[in-house]
């Protein structure tokens, strides 16, 4: 695993330090939370470290505070959605996965009925 390093092309980072405009919902000392810009549900929200690193198993890694506060993170835009009847947390990890944003994220999904297993 490679050790984590800032990263001044990186999208998410320049959303992070406020250089590129986001919607964003929520932030606290460890995770920024901002509206998808191509949304795949009703609500949804990316959650990301305000470090860099490239997936989620690397922050977990370097940084298992940061991993637990995207969660907590995840649970308050969930309640300030209103998603009560429930939402999916979504780590995509690696390019056959889905990954396009080198910059770990938690994907939060809902305001509809969602399908399992996932496409
Ligand atoms: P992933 O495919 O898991 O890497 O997710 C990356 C997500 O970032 C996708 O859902 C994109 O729609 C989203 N995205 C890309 N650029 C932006 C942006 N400038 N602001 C907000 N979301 C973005």
């Amino acid at each position: 695993m490679s050790a984590p390093k800032p990263d001044k092309d990186c999208l998410f980072c320049k959303i992070v330090a406020g250089d590129i405009p986001a919607t964003i919902v929520h932030a606290s000392d460890h995770s920024v939370a901002f509206r998808d810009v191509n949304p795949q549900a009703p609500t949804h929200v990316l959650v990301v470290p305000r470090d860099h690193y490239e997936n989620a198993a690397e922050t977990a890694h370097y940084a298992p505070t940061a991993v637990a506060d995207m969660i907590a993170t995840a649970r308050e835009v969930a309640e300030m959605e209103g998603l009560a009847n429930g939402y999916r947390l979504v780590f995509n990890t690696g390019a056959e996965a889905g990954q396009t944003v080198f910059h770990a994220h938690l994907h939060v999904l809902g305001g509809r009925s969602m399908q399992w297993p996932p496409g």
